[in-house]
């Protein structure tokens, strides 16, 4: 079979490898659609330290099972959705229902062979914690490939608390903050803005998701200000590994506002400027989003299955999995909303 396989940074081959071969406890998938993200193109550039080359890539999986061995309710047949994540299920984090904070988290595409493959086969301990999702008749591969990327998503919006009557702003027009615009209109919000320093991105964006305004510029912290009559907003998410966002949002936000630093920004800088007083004086929360548990997983295939966040017209490319690398090009120029590669 075909797969793409991690080497270095820079290196990334696609090549034959013979099937995997399916351990107890464990399910053999035909990977149908495995979607790329900034991540992959992070990996592409720099590798990332939890992954030992040669690796198969690719961590927003779904597929239809062929094999199933010891692997309880799964058989042959089943159009199935796999977790990216993985948490422990035994320690105190996951013991307390923190599973998107177990230290012991390994990943599909890091620690396991992913979906940028013909067939892979899903670990037991994936199963353990519920990690493989039924697709629900009516929706494809592709959509459920995007529970993944969704379900990081719900997980950020559930601590940043969105709901009813927000003012919502997302920094970051790419695939997740396009993800974000429209859950936080399921989740009720007034009114969502949508920044970014990119201006050709932002318009590909804002057609498809229809913010409230699309803001763009030097002076965003003003412009959101006046968009909300001087209030600012009540939740910002950042949705880009920027510093500087981050510094805006703490500045665009409402009293008793919400700031989720959604993205990461990069290792060798990560220190931002905060003025702890507007902090301490506006009632501010921050917090972090570190990825999603199963739980998530599975609530954000069924927010796509039952239309309350529409994913199909995101998935601007489908390529085969020989174009894996020019797919992982697409998204690190910006030029896609999100592509799926289809094995
Ligand atoms: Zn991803
Ligand atoms: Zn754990």
């Amino acid at each position: 079979m075909k797969v793409a396989r991690f080497y270095a940074p820079g290196d990334i081959r696609v090549e034959e490898a013979p099937e995997p071969v399916t351990g107890p406890g464990e399910i053999k998938i035909r990977v149908r659609n495995c979607s790329t993200c900034g991540t992959d193109a992070k990996i592409q550039k720099h590798g990332h330290h939890h992954i030992k080359p040669p690796r198969v890539m690719g961590h927003e999986i779904a597929g239809e099972v062929v094999e199933a061995v010891d692997a309880g309710e799964w058989a042959p047949g089943d159009r199935v959705q796999v977790i990216a994540a993985i948490p422990c299920g035994t320690c105190g984090e996951c013991r307390r229902g923190r599973m998107t904070v177990c230290p012991n988290q390994e990943s599909m595409g890091y620690h396991y062979d992913g979906g940028f493959a013909e067939y892979m086969t899903i670990p037991a301990k994936v199963l353990a914690v519920d990690g493989v999702n039924r697709v629900p008749d009516g929706i494809g591969f592709a959509e459920a490939s995007v529970a993944e990327p969704l379900a990081c998503v719900l997980n950020g919006q559930e601590l940043a608390r969105v709901g009813e009557g927000d003012d919502v702003v997302i920094m970051g027009s790419g695939p997740i903050g396009c993800l974000h615009v429209r859950l936080a209109r399921a989740r009720g919000a007034a009114r969502v803005f949508l920044v970014d320093i990119n201006a050709g991105r932002l318009e590909m964006a804002a057609g498809l998701v229809h913010p409230d305004a699309a803001v763009h510029g030097e002076d965003v912290v003003e412009q959101v200000l006046k968009l909300t009559d001087g209030r600012g907003a009540d939740v910002v998410i950042t949705a880009a590994a920027s510093g500087a966002a981050q510094e805006q949002a703490l500045q665009m936000a409402a009293r008793q506002g919400r700031i989720s630093f959604f993205g990461g920004l990069p290792k060798d800088n990560p220190i931002i400027r905060c003025d702890s007083n507007l902090v301490h004086y506006r009632e501010l929360t921050i917090v972090g989003a570190n990825g999603s548990s199963p739980a998530h997983n599975a609530r954000a295939l069924g927010l796509i299955a039952d239309g309350s966040v529409p994913v199909a017209d995101l998935i601007t490319h489908r390529l085969p999995l020989a174009e894996v690398l020019e797919g992982i090009d697409i998204v690190s120029r910006g030029e896609a909303i999100k592509v799926t590669i289809e094995p």
